[in-house]
């Protein structure tokens, strides 16, 4: 399998679709850990385990979010 470059850190890396609710995708953008464009985008390994430990760690102000929706590709 070929490595593309991760559109989040730019690294070359197996790139595979994440899912998030949509509460973690709102805390995520508003603390600019992931931009809004890449909601929808496939991300390698070290950002989503990256990304997944900023939602374990800030768990209670990811509820504290405003909740939002994304229009995602179905
Ligand atoms: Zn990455």
């Amino acid at each position: 399998m070929k490595t593309q470059e991760c559109p989040r850190c730019a690294n070359p890396a197996r790139l595979s679709k994440r899912t998030f609710s949509d509460q973690a995708l709102a805390a995520l953008i508003v603390w600019n850990d992931l931009t809004e464009n890449l909601i929808d985008e496939s991300i390698c390994e070290d950002c989503y385990s990256e990304l997944r430990d900023i939602l374990i760690e800030r768990i209670e102000e990811v509820k504290a979010v405003k909740p939002r929706t994304f229009n995602r590709a179905s």
